[in-house]
């Protein structure tokens, strides 16, 4: 196939065209100056790296009602709350169905990756890996153990099977966990993430100190509190949706204007869908809404590019012969990529490449 129109990647949007073979890029150059002499089947759009889901509960799609309305610490954090009171309700078969469908929907809509914190200790991990099997998702399982004070064997077996550790927030543990979770995941090669002033602000000593690879909300994060973030170098993981619903939205335009690392989630898989396209057009209009917008481009490497180098591949997000990127064809306009590309992906604009691309997909 030979797509002519634009690329969005790493290296930003430009006009191009990129000849695709069997879903692998061969070739890119100029639009207008490619050799295939109209012998290739042509279409016009825009040539994107699979987005990243940077931040989701899978387990959480075990839920198919209307989670009750209430602080979000009631309902998805407490012990007791409904979240957790479901996850021990339902059986591990629920789970893994509820898992594998949330993922198969997510592959549909050409998700390459999606980092997941995995509850439920090192079974939550192995249910998540089983449910994943053959879905084309690469999951990055952030795990998370159960014995509190922290039990190190608990730990390291978490830690075996995972690929970091996600915690529920600094307020909600000890000093003692987070200096033990953080010290055996940097042991270990492995990742530490932590919920952040979500609901209420939390000070930056409290949740940097722990040296986390990445930070989750930052809704309630002052200006300065965001300098700081950006200062120790700590990806922020976003989600305007889920905070959407609690009242309250990231400050998204300050993290634009000082330049923090910024990665797009949808967070809690009983509050919405999956879905990093309609993450992303929320996003750019609660943006809008607030009087404090921010640019396309900003949005677009948040679900594009910037995961892929948390993840540790950084080839994925460049469109060109020889990386590892796995392109997706939007079919889209290719006058204002980014633009077009946030506000108006949906899955039905995604051309197949072939159906050795959905079945073949690591
Ligand atoms: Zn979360």
């Amino acid at each position: 196939m030979l797509v002519e129109g634009a690329i969005l990647d790493a290296s930003g949007p430009r006009r191009a065209y990129v000849l695709l073979r069997r879903g692998r890029i061969v070739e890119v150059g100029t639009p207008g100056t490619d050799p295939t002499r109209g012998r290739v089947p042509k279409v016009r759009g825009i040539v994107v790296p699979s987005p990243v889901n940077s931040h989701v509960h899978l387990g959480d799609a075990v839920s198919t009602r209307e989670p009750p309305a209430g602080p979000v610490a009631q309902i998805v954090a407490h012990r007791d709350g409904y979240k957790f009171r479901l996850l021990r309700e339902s059986t591990a078969a629920q789970k893994r169905s509820a898992m594998r469908a949330a993922l198969l929907r997510m592959a549909r809509e050409g998700i390459g990756a999606a980092i997941d914190f995995r509850e439920e200790g090192r079974a939550g991990v192995e249910l998540l890996r089983d449910a994943s099997r053959g879905t084309g998702v690469r999951v990055v399982a952030l795990g998370r153990p159960l014995a509190r004070p922290i039990d190190r064997d608990e730990l390291r077996s978490v830690l075996r099977v995972a690929d970091g550790i996600g915690l529920s927030s600094a307020r909600d543990e000890t000093d003692g966990t987070l200096a033990a979770v953080s010290r055996a995941c940097r042991a270990s090669g492995k990742r530490f993430a932590l919920h952040a002033s979500e609901a209420v602000r939390e000070s930056p000593d409290e949740y940097l100190s722990a040296r986390p690879d990445l930070l989750v909300h930052l809704a309630k994060a002052t200006p300065d509190d965001l300098t700081a973030v950006r200062d120790a170098r700590v990806p922020v993981a976003v989600c305007p949706r889920s905070n959407a619903l609690f009242g309250r939205q990231p400050d998204l335009r300050t993290m634009e204007r000082l330049g923090l690392c910024v990665l797009l989630g949808t967070d809690n898989a009983m509050f919405q869908a999956p879905s990093i396209w309609h993450e992303l057009e929320f996003a750019y209009a609660a943006t809008r809404l607030r009087g404090r917008p921010v640019s396309p481009e900003f949005l677009a490497r948040a679900a594009l590019v910037d995961p892929w180098r948390w993840i540790g591949e950084p080839g994925a997000a460049e469109i060109a012969p020889g990386t590892s990127a796995r392109p997706l064809v939007l079919r889209l306009p290719p006058d204002a990529p980014a633009y077009q590309v946030v506000t108006r992906t949906t899955e039905h604009l995604i051309a197949r490449l072939g159906p050795k691309r959905a079945a073949g997909r690591r």
